[in-house]
């Protein structure tokens, strides 16, 4: 489904019109440009942590995720959701999602940590830096893919309780989750550096980007999970791997990380098995595509994640992708770092 400036400004008008609302209402504060904190005392919130933040569109084409939110905070506005506590609500890239663009100067979800403020994207990551992912304990980021996906999944740096966190919010969908270096090379993704702040971080892939009312009621529902599993305090501090065990169980959860990547050659031949979509089943030994005239193979069984056909990499990405197509395998809990 394509997204189009119309819908986009459209919720940006409602999302809007709720957060001056509850301003007025003394239940939200405005902390920097569409970065809010809503709630009960949010006006008096001006150190505090903030148990949970919301975080949409860091990437500006993926825009299911402001239409989650808007309606979020409409609803909050009309009392029809009561949040409990005090939580931290941003759209992360405006100006990128009214171009239609991932980004207009650098990549913004790889530009956090960052030590240079030049561009755009590291000056806007700096005040979500210090405006709330700084403070924050569970950050919920929803994002979108390039192509379909067989299911909404998780994908985050190993935590037990950044793990647990995305069992309970997205229950029965598969989880992506991964340690040792970063996941990229650019800088650090919102998830990875709330992390290493001392919180807790988890990305949701809804789906492929644009304004699917499917991956909307995902978005949303994903949000007031959130709040539900945070409000009953079911992760606690004290979290190891026997509770970590009992959360996976219940939510029939399945646990991914990374098998295979296979880098994009630049000024190489390349042709990518057609017809793949994140975490289409993979068999050991299939075939995946041909590079520079040789075939390359799956190393092992899995799923695919994040296939990149070079003509469906429109100038949305600006550049040559490093990759074109990473695979994961099915971990047990045994296999997770201590
Ligand atoms: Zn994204």
């Amino acid at each position: 489904m394509k997204s189009s400036v119309a819908q986009i400004e459209a919720y940006y008008r409602a999302w809007q019109r709720a957060l001056n609302q509850l301003v007025k209402d003394g239940l939200a504060a405005c902390l920097e440009e569409d970065i809010y904190l809503i709630g009960p005392n949010a006006s008096q919130m001006a150190s505090q942590r903030v148990k949970l933040t919301i975080c949409v569109t860091l990437h500006g084409n993926e825009v299911a995720g402001i239409a989650a939110l808007s309606q979020f905070v409409d609803m909050v506005a009309a009392r029809l959701v009561t949040l409990p506590f005090v939580v931290g609500v941003t759209i992360g890239n405006l100006p990128a999602a009214r171009r239609g663009e991932r980004f207009l100067e650098r990549d913004l979800n790889r530009s956090f940590g960052s030590t240079s403020f030049t561009l755009q994207e590291q000056r806007r990551a700096k005040v979500l830096q210090d405006t709330l992912l700084d403070r924050t304990d569970f950050l919920l980021d929803i994002h979108q893919t390039r192509l379909a996906n067989q299911t909404p999944f998780t994908i985050f740096p190993y935590t037990a309780q950044s793990l647990a966190f995305a069992a309970l919010v997205c229950p029965g969908q598969p989880v992506v989750t991964h340690w040792g270096p970063s996941f990229s090379k650019e800088g650090l993704c919102s998830d990875e550096y709330v992390q290493v702040q001392g919180g807790q971080g988890i990305t949701v892939e809804t789906g492929q980007a644009g304004f699917d009312p499917t991956q909307v009621s995902f978005g949303f529902s994903s949000m007031l999970r959130a709040i539900c599993v945070l409000e009953r305090g079911e992760i606690g501090s004290a979290f190891g791997v026997t509770e970590l065990a009992a959360v996976l169980q219940a939510t029939q959860t399945q646990v991914f990380s990374w098998a295979q990547v296979v880098e994009f050659p630049e000024h190489r031949d390349i042709l990518l098995k057609p017809g793949l979509m994140n975490f289409s089943p993979v068999a050991a030994g299939e075939q995946l595509g041909v590079l520079a005239g040789e075939a390359f193979y799956a190393q092992q069984a899995g799923a695919a994640l994040f296939p990149i056909y070079p003509e469906q990499n429109s100038k949305t990405y600006h550049k040559p992708p490093r990759e074109i197509i990473r695979l994961v395998k099915p971990i047990t809990i045994a296999q997770l770092p201590v």
